[in-house]
């Protein structure tokens, strides 16, 4: 079984492709009160022993994530950024990369034509990241890199033979190697002296990535520098909002996105798959399925509410909560949020353009 880590898929058997990749079942919930710890949103680990030991003790680990720059941003890469947040303010020296260079390299030419359109996504995306409450100290872009990082992603390619290449992503694509090598840099590199110095390592990716995840743990091992092997967690992708699909770029209307109307939300939460009966009779004698409801699920991974969440569920179950005033109460916070994120996102804009061109 080969996951691809560029495809648009969903895992639906988690305990497969943990037993098949040999990752070990997430089981630190209690580290903290946060509700993404709560909800059981991270569903796997590598190596998360030294990262628990860090935050209990106090002592220095570091964190590193980032986002390639393709296009708009939406509520799944808030998840991201959310987690960005806690692991922050657990402790973690944290730095999240803009993969300007990844974007335009590893997909075509329809996609992505020029290093530039690259360019103006990361202001976009870097000025939703400042809105969402990252330090713009810890965002940097990857063409804007020092030289000791170059060095560094030379250094990478050296250890990584086209063997390695084909048995982990099943293909030898050149673009798709170029970003890989510049993954992997800037995942080890903040363990360099030029960065923060060795420490252990935390990176937060979806089931799909695990294929860098262990080449990147691979290559810790084989480079001529004095790292410690990084630890990874795998969350749960928040799934699109139609039955069966992944939240994507490229289908606006299976996400939220962070640039999204009043107009674009209400109609999109609205056409959006639920765990709702036929009738209205049904529902109030049988009760809805949060379980499997889109928006359920966009509350779950999105309001920090945890009363809120269990109301929500517990009357849905009932029969008491119907499908049209759940929706509403959905439009109603995502439009609150965007409201408040759109004034943000305008007042960052400035800065995110300083960071691209500095
Ligand atoms: Fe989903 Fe809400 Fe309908 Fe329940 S009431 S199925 S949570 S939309």
């Amino acid at each position: 079984m080969t996951l691809d880590a560029w495809g648009d898929f969903k895992v639906d058997d988690y305990e497969h492709v943990f037993k098949e990749f040999g990752l070990s079942k997430f089981n630190y919930y209690d580290l903290t009160e946060h509700y993404l710890f709560k909800r059981k949103i991270i569903i796997a680990e590598r190596d998360f022993d030294k990262i628990a030991k860090a935050i209990k003790n106090k002592t220095k680990f570091l964190q590193m994530t980032g986002i390639a720059s393709s296009g708009d941003l939406h509520f799944g890469h808030k998840l991201n950024v959310d987690f960005f947040l806690l692991f922050k303010k657990l402790g973690a020296k944290s730095k999240f990369c803009i993969s300007d260079i990844d974007a335009y390299i590893s997909r075509d030419d329809k996609k992505m034509s020029s290093l530039e359109q690259s360019k103006e996504n990361a202001v976009k995306n870097i000025a939703d990241l400042i809105a969402l409450g990252i330090s713009p100290k810890d965002i940097y872009v990857q063409s804007n890199k020092e030289k000791e990082y170059y060095t560094f992603s030379y250094e990478i390619s050296k250890k990584i033979t086209r063997n390695m290449f084909e048995a982990i992503y099943g293909h030898v694509d050149l673009g798709k190697v170029g970003a890989v090598f510049l993954q992997l840099a800037d995942i080890l590199h903040v363990q360099l002296p030029f960065m923060f110095g060795k420490a252990p390592t935390i990176t937060g990716i979806g089931l799909d990535q695990d294929p860098h995840a262990r080449l990147t743990r691979d290559v810790s091992r084989k480079v001529n520098y004095d790292l410690i092997t990084p630890s990874f967690f795998y969350f749960q992708h928040q799934s699109g909002l139609k039955e069966g699909k992944k939240m994507s770029k490229s289908e606006p209307d299976t996400a939220i996105f962070l640039n999204d109307t009043e107009k674009d939300v209400k109609k999109k939460i609205n056409k959006s798959f639920t765990g709702g009966r036929d009738t209205v009779e049904e529902q109030k004698q049988k009760g809805g399925n949060p379980d499997i409801c889109k928006v359920y699920e966009m509350f779950k991974f999105h309001q920090p509410d945890n009363n809120f969440l269990e109301t929500t569920h517990d009357e849905c179950k009932k029969g008491k909560l119907l499908c049209g005033e759940c929706k509403q109460n959905c439009i109603k916070f995502l439009n609150e949020f965007l409201a408040q994120h759109k004034k943000k996102y305008e007042k960052a804009l400035p800065l995110a353009k300083k960071i691209v061109n500095e």
